[in-house]
């Protein structure tokens, strides 16, 4: 169907309330970014999900990076978004103030290099993610393996979907579909939300993340209303079956178990931890569960499409990129960051291919 057909249809659109759920932290961005918001029929609701790993990652994870630190052999490595993160009490940024040794990189596998050239100091990657990076960090666990590495450790926070969203879905919320996330579907294969689609009766659409592919996934949200079905349109990337090498990978390495989530609680079976038999790589992954935020943060409802971030009382006062109070106002992909550099930017024209 022509793009303008579709912007006519989702701008005129005055069928049945319809509530869409990006699930993913990237297409919460992307919308963000190219104003697609402005475009909806006020009938359609956009809300965020639980799909940055950042913003669902608890405050004992936090914490526990921070004890880490303090061991004067440790070294802690992370990208960026982390590492202002607030814990219970205080962010691995603040540890490094006080004199953590924490390294930045821009992929896991520069923590290799870093090893070898120190052979006594631990260095402890802070590895969190969904099934999309799952894959990095397995053969990250593989290749210090085969070079014999004594010195690399992997401190986990690995996620897998399916299993927050059925609890989004039993939980009674108002959502109507799911914008699928095209990069968990690219592993994974979009077949992974077939049980939920049928279980609950609503349609997933997988999308890439240009804003004229999450139009016209959006599209196919509202026409499927009601429908438990899956479509894929991210066809260039996104298959039925997903990366079998990549998911070979991670089941060699990772064996699933119970996480808990910023917000959302402790979930069955919703997490990837390192096998009995590569457990000397862990740096005390299992068992982080304490989940402590500032008073007045609604993260928690945010993650679960429940509110919205403008909702929330300390948005753009005491909370804002800078000094961040939740989880969602620090990472790219946070619905509140996006939300704050909108309200700064008066980025609110819509999208034109
Ligand atoms: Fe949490 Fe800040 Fe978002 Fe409020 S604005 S929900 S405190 S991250």
């Amino acid at each position: 169907m022509p793009y303008e057909s579709i912007l006519r249809f989702l701008t005129e659109y005055d069928g049945e309330k319809t509530t869409i759920m990006e699930i993913c932290g990237s297409h919460t961005a992307a919308i963000e970014h190219n104003g697609i918001r402005s475009l909806l029929s006020p009938a359609i609701r956009l809300v965020s999900g639980p799909g940055c790993p950042v913003c669902v990652t608890v405050s004992a994870y936090i914490d526990r990076l921070i004890e880490l630190s303090k061991r004067p052999e440790n070294v802690i490595v992370t990208f960026g978004d982390l590492i202002r993160v607030p814990g219970s009490g205080a962010s691995l940024s603040d540890a490094a103030a006080l004199g953590a040794d924490v390294r930045m990189v821009y992929s896991p596998m520069d923590i290799l290099t870093l090893a070898k050239k120190e052979p006594d100091r631990v260095f402890i990657f802070a590895a969190v993610g969904f099934e999309t990076t799952a894959p990095v960090y397995a053969r990250l666990v593989e290749l210090s393996e085969e070079d014999g590495q004594k010195n690399v450790r992997l401190l986990t926070s690995l996620k897998t979907m399916p299993e927050v969203v059925d609890i989004l879905c039993s939980s009674g919320g108002e959502i109507d579909g799911f914008l699928a996330p095209g990069h968990v579907c690219a592993v994974s294969g979009y077949r992974i939300f077939e049980p939920l689609a049928e279980k609950y009766n609503r349609p997933f659409v997988a999308a890439g993340f240009e804003g004229n592919e999450i139009m016209a996934a959006l599209y196919a949200l509202v026409r499927l209303k009601g429908r438990g079905v899956v479509r894929n349109l991210y066809p260039r990337v996104v298959t039925a079956e997903g990366n079998t090498s990549a998911i070979g990978a991670v089941s060699r390495i990772f064996e699933k178990g119970d996480a808990s989530w910023r917000g959302l609680g402790r979930i069955a079976s919703s997490g990837l931890y390192l096998r009995k038999e590569y457990e000397r790589f862990d740096a005390g992954s299992r068992g982080l569960d304490r989940d402590r935020v500032a008073e007045g943060c609604r993260c928690a409802f945010v993650l679960q499409g429940k509110e919205t971030s403008t909702a929330c009382p300390l948005f753009g006062k005491n909370c804002t990129p800078s000094s961040p109070k939740g989880a969602c106002m620090v990472s790219g992909e946070g619905s509140c960051f996006n939300a704050f550099q909108n309200s700064q930017n008066g980025l609110d024209g819509g999208f034109r291919p």
